[in-house]
């Protein structure tokens, strides 16, 4: 019959507006400041780097090694490596990002440097609310405003971070197992028997 679909997808709206005067799933708007709908495990933004313990500085993973500022098609990434070395999550000195600003007008939300990060130090973040009233400087989000714990990681992705976590805990197992038989001295032959 000519205009069944538009009289289907009317009853489908007719449901729906009066269902959400009775049930709460129905309803999808939000008083918008005051509350927020909660967004998926994989919404993504804009990205952010990760530390891990309490020190934003010290345990920040990124080692400046300059990846993602290559790869990231809009070059909206800039980044001074140090002079000096700190030891990474393994104890290994590494370069450490002396500046890390990244453009928030020109990023595009593609997550290739999250993809090109060989170290697991750059993620993608779901804070949107980024407009600033100023222009040029105010849209860099500097390497201090970038800077979340694992933790925060945790709490906005949980089955990534968890995926991560178990990824680095199993390449810092096998370093230290490799050191450690790097450090022991090779056994004796077995004497030949008759
Ligand atoms: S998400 Fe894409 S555009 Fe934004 S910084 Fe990363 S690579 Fe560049
Ligand atoms: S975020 Fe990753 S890819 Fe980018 S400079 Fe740091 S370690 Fe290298």
């Amino acid at each position: 019959m000519i205009g069944s679909g538009i009289l289907k997808g009317m009853a489908v709206t007719a449901r729906n507006f009066v269902g959400s005067y009775f049930e709460k799933d129905r309803l999808i708007t939000v008083q918008y400041p005051e509350e927020r709908s909660p967004l998926p495990e994989n919404y993504r933004n804009f990205p952010f780097l990760i530390y891990d313990t309490d020190d934003a500085e010290a345990g920040l993973r990124c080692v400046a090694c300059k990846i993602c500022e290559k790869e990231c098609p809009p070059q909206c990434i800039y980044i001074i490596k140090s002079d000096d070395k700190k030891p990474d999550y393994m104890g290994k000195p590494q370069f450490y990002p002396a500046v890390f600003d990244i453009d928030i007008s020109v990023c595009m939300s593609c997550q290739i440097c999250v993809e090109v990060c060989p170290f697991e130090a750059i993620k993608m973040d779901k804070v949107y609310e980024l407009s600033r009233r100023e222009r040029f400087d105010a849209l860099l989000q500097r390497k201090s405003e970038l800077s979340k714990s694992n933790t925060y990681y945790h709490s906005i992705h949980p089955i990534e971070a968890a995926e991560v976590d178990a990824k680095l805990a199993e390449a810092a197992a096998a370093a230290a197992a490799k050191k450690k038989a790097a450090a022991t001295p090779p056994t004796a032959s077995a004497a030949p028997t008759n």
